[in-house]
């Protein structure tokens, strides 16, 4: 009989094959693994909640599901690197108060555990002047989220003392903006997590939710390889699966779902990278407030690469890195549903654009070139990465994270959805993690 065991308890190196090691038992048979709470998905969000979660609670017995070899292994390592300040979200949103929260919380939580990250800052430049009035807006929504240190600079000779290759006649500078490896941190909340008594199963994927039937354990998990699990409670932070997770909630025996006109889609994010120059801090383009992203800019990276773009064009699955990454069903639903259709109308022009960026690098190097003087000899192909946009039925985007604690009925009382957490997630995880334990918390004592 195999357990998975908590990683203090055994030498380093074991505890990985160990921690896929778990007892195997048939549907019918008695369920002997049973939680206080599991948490599914081992990205930086997952990992995050799990490790607050048994900080908070020492004695509460909390398993953390990823259906990879490793943690960490999607949008947690496929990213900008950036540790946000929080000056582009909507005042009192979730993102703006969470982000703000959580640059502290990262911070400090990387000096403590020996996590290299730096402040480069950032600079968000304006280069011609119909971006003034969006900059300016931006400054105001900066400095009104409580973003430190957040400066307007007012003339080219102050923008290049910041950063000589530089363009642009305005620009707001974030002393406080930073990068870091965000799969580092994932890492090292596992860590915490394991070395706090938690259990780690990877390489399980998280096939049905459904009732047990049992009233202490109501919540009936089941992995792929047949392994069930029975819990208290659950916590889904599936990132780009988290509509899948949801639908993977089966009441009863009629199987019933809560409906959702919204849409998750994903989509497929292309990167360049310049070599053989350096730049001594992030620059970003204005963006269009309308929208949320952040536009072009170049973010150094820890080891001495610089990123570059990105563009952003629907992918043809959930995990879609590229093009022969193909699922007919995924590509079906999406293109049916009244949300991609009426996104496709109402972005057009937006959408074009970022076509260009994807298939044309020499388009995206201007469009950087218009805020930095760089070489495009030294731009290369960077990595690609898959990010998820929750599409509001007629089309609109959803411009905040989105948790949905424990609505519905029956087990759905005891699930919380991490839903949707686009940038800045990784920045704001250790904020999250706060804001979804205060939830579960109370329930568990
Ligand atoms: C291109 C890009 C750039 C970004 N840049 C930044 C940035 O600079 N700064 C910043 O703060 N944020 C940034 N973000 C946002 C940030 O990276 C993500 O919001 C964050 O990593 C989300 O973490 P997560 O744990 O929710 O998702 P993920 O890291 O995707 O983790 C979800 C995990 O769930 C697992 N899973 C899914 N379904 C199942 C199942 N059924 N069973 C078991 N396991 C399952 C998956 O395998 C995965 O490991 C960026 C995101 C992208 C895509």
């Amino acid at each position: 009989m195999l357990f998975i065991l908590p990683k203090k308890k055994i030498p380093l190196g074991l505890s990985r094959k160990l921690s896929l090691l778990i007892e195997h038992v048939g549907e019918n048979e008695e369920i002997r693994n049973c939680y206080d709470a599991v948490i599914i998905g081992g990205g930086i969000v997952g990992t995050a909640i799990a490790r607050a979660l048994k900080n908070s609670l020492p004695n509460c017995k909390a398993i953390l599901i990823e259906k990879e070899g490793l943690l960490g292994k999607h949008q947690s390592s496929h990213n900008s690197g950036v540790i946000h300040a929080g000056i582009y979200y909507k005042p009192e949103s979730l993102k703006a108060k969470l982000c703000v929260r959580g640059v502290d919380l990262i911070t400090k939580y990387c000096d403590e555990n020996k996590i290299p990250y730096r402040n480069y800052g950032k600079l968000i430049i304006a280069t011609d002047p119909t971006e003034i009035h969006s900059l300016k807006r931006l400054y105001e929504r900066g400095t009104e989220n409580g973003v430190k240190e957040l400066k307007l600079v007012e003339s080219i000779e102050e923008i290049r003392r910041i950063e000589p290759k530089c363009k642009g006649f305005l620009a707001i500078w974030s002393p406080k903006t930073g990068n870091v490896d965000w799969s580092v941190v994932t890492e090292s909340f596992g860590e915490d997590f394991r070395k706090a008594g938690g259990y780690v199963l990877l390489n399980h994927e998280v096939k049905r939710i459904k009732s047990s039937g049992y009233s202490v354990y109501p919540i009936l998990i089941k992995c792929n390889e047949n392994l069930f699990l029975k819990s208290k409670y659950a916590i889904l932070c599936g990132g780009l699966h988290s509509g899948k997770l949801s639908e993977l909630i089966q009441e009863d025996a009629d199987g019933s779902h809560i409906s959702n006109s919204k849409i998750m889609i994903s989509m497929r994010v292309e990167y360049q990278l310049l070599k053989n120059e350096s730049i001594s801090t992030n620059v970003y383009a204005v963006p269009d407030l309308s929208l949320p992203f952040l536009g072009v800019h170049l973010s150094p990276q820890l080891d001495g690469s610089v990123l570059l773009g990105p563009s952003a064009v629907p992918a043809y699955q959930i995990e879609g890195y590229s093009d022969s990454d193909i699922n007919i069903t995924y590509l079906s639903k999406t293109l049916s549903s009244p949300g991609f259709q009426n996104l496709t109308k109402k972005y057009f022009s937006q959408g074009v654009e970022q076509l260009k960026r994807a298939c044309c690098s020499g388009y995206q190097i201007k469009e950087v070139q218009k805020l930095v003087n760089i070489s495009e000899e030294n731009v290369v192909p960077g990595p690609t990465a898959v990010q998820a946009q929750y599409i509001n039925e007629d089309g609109s985007f959803t411009d905040d994270f989105v948790f949905e604690f424990f609505q519905g009925e029956g087990i759905r009382t005891r699930i919380i959805n991490c839903r949707f957490l686009p940038s800045p997630a990784a920045t704001s995880s250790l904020a999250i993690a706060e804001y979804v334990c205060e939830n579960v918390i109370e329930r568990l004592k």
